[in-house]
């Protein structure tokens, strides 16, 4: 499968945990299926919760000062 496939594939598991949320509808029945990934490249591996992104992402736009209060280590 491509990678373009997969990504759109596992929106597509997001979507639908997503509407059970909201509508009270019954949840898809594997949670285990459902799998984050990076919202700028798609990057299934070193995804950080936090901002939605992967480490590779998130360091760009970390030093590029575009996420906010996010500051390069040094002490
Ligand atoms: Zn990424």
């Amino acid at each position: 499968m491509s990678t373009t496939a997969k990504r759109v594939k596992d929106a597509k598991i997001q979507e639908k945990f997503k509407q059970a949320r909201d509508k009270k509808q019954a949840r898809p029945k594997f949670s285990t299926r459902r799998h984050n990934r990076c919202k700028i490249c798609g990057r299934p591996r070193a995804y950080l919760r936090k901002f939605g992104l992967c480490r590779l992402c998130f360091r760009g736009l970390a030093l590029r000062g575009e996420i906010p209060g996010v500051a390069k280590a040094s002490w």
